[in-house]
């Protein structure tokens, strides 16, 4: 008889920061368990800025010390925050009855390249994941860190990546899918924050999701994505606090043609000549510093754009380029709708129309195959995000 399933469930931030919260965790692994997957879950530290044990309160702790921070602190400084949470939600697992085991990612063996701030998940060795699922206990395992295997030094994933743990898990662990369960029903055609009748997605193309979460839908961490594309493990974008199926983003078709509306945080926005980057840099850009850059192809511009606590990454980069901005834009926002190549095609001339007879200015555009990028100045952020998301409801 084969053995059942491995399930690995990934808990968010906000999903596991009060007592009732974490008891929707613990109804969550207790319904999977009884419905006879083996599970191991992966969570984040608990709540957001503010919150005592939150990635950002802890990383404030650091900064408000004055000077640079240190990679090698700051990352073991990160790591507390999900270690908290780890301890935290073993217990509350073991007190409702289920056997769990709490795991740093020195304890689950998940081994990292050893680059602090922005580390790769290199390999996991499964051994003692496997031996605790055997024996029917829940592996609750830290997300976003990483060890390096030489030194067992932690290192983070970046910002948000506990997602990618999850799924990095989840890939090694065989898992038949990997569960992201945050504060939404799922993903939805646009952030519900910025765009409140946003509609929740039934599926969603890897493809698809890859590139919303590129340019800004946090729902999932990019990597998470591109892990499970390559592990072709199917991932579902869930919510703690219902029983709705949530989203599945997986090798499948989207539901429509137009897919999804995605932003990125406001960003200084500056403008160089289109010959000043290459292709590769601005990869390299995007990857370790998470500065992001579009060509726009008819204006012979490229727009490079990094949010309020990137500026010193922002000024490296433009060092790096060579080139002084011809221009600087100031605060932008970055909106990208992505869909089919031909639908895009055939609505942004209606969605320019709209702006220019809205008055709403576009500093640039980016087509790019399945989406494309408008910059707009930060007061048009809402209003313009309405008129795309116009198209993609209907
Ligand atoms: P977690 O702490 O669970 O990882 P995040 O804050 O990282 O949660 O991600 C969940 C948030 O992502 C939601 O609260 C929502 O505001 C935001 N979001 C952005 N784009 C989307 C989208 N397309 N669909 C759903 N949520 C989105
Ligand atoms: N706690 C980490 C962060 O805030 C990792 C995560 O939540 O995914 O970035
Ligand atoms: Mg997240």
């Amino acid at each position: 008889m084969s053995a059942s399933p491995v399930l690995v469930q990934k808990f968010g931030g906000t999903s596991v920061s009060t007592p009732e919260r974490r008891e929707q965790v613990v109804e969550h692994v207790r319904r999977a368990r009884a419905d006879g997957y083996r599970v191991a879950i992966v969570v984040s530290a608990m709540g957001r800025r503010g919150d005592p044990y939150a990635t950002d309160t802890l990383l404030d702790l650091l900064r408000s010390d004055g000077g640079p921070v240190a990679p090698d602190d700051y990352d073991l400084m990160f790591t507390c925050g999900e270690a908290i949470s780890v301890a935290v939600m073993s217990q509350a697992l073991k007190r409702a009855g289920i056997p769990a085991a709490g795991l740093t990612a020195a304890q689950a063996r998940i081994y990292s390249d050893g680059a602090h701030l922005e580390a790769n998940v290199e390999q996991i060795d499964t051994t003692r994941l496997n031996a605790l699922l055997a024996d029917g206990t829940v592996p609750v395992i830290t997300g976003g860190q990483a060890v390096a295997r030489a030194s067992l030094d932690f290192t983070t994933l970046g910002r948000g990546g506990s997602d990618t743990s999850g799924v990095a898990v989840g890939v090694a662990l065989g898992a038949c899918r990997v569960e992201i369960f945050t504060d939404v029903d799922g993903v939805a055609t646009a952030d519900p924050r910025l765009v409140p009748d946003a509609r929740i997605r039934s599926r969603v193309s890897c493809d698809s999701m890859y590139e919303l979460a590129r340019f800004g839908a946090k729902v999932v961490h990019p990597r998470a994505l591109a892990t499970g594309r390559t592990g072709r493990t199917p991932i579902v974008v869930r919510s703690t606090f219902s029983h709705s199926p949530g989203t599945l983003i997986a090798d499948v078709e989207d539901e429509g043609p137009l897919v999804g509306l995605a932003a990125l945080p406001p960003m200084d926005t500056v403008v160089l000549p289109v010959g000043a980057t290459d292709a590769a840099m601005r990869k390299g850009w995007e990857r370790s510093r998470l500065v992001m850059s579009i060509v726009d192809a008819e204006r012979g511009t490229v727009l490079v754009g990094a949010a309020d606590d990137k500026a010193a990454e922002l000024r490296d980069a433009l060092r790096e380029a060579g080139h002084d901005p011809t221009q600087r834009l100031g605060r932008c926002c970055w909106l990208s709708v992505v869909g089919d190549a031909g639908a895009l095609e055939e609505q942004h001339p209606r969605w320019m129309t709209r702006f220019a007879q809205e008055g709403l200015a576009v500093h640039a555009v980016e087509r790019s195959g399945r989406r494309v990028t408008y910059v707009v100045p930060e007061a048009a952020r809402t209003r313009a995000a309405e008129l795309l998301h116009l198209a993609i409801s209907r």
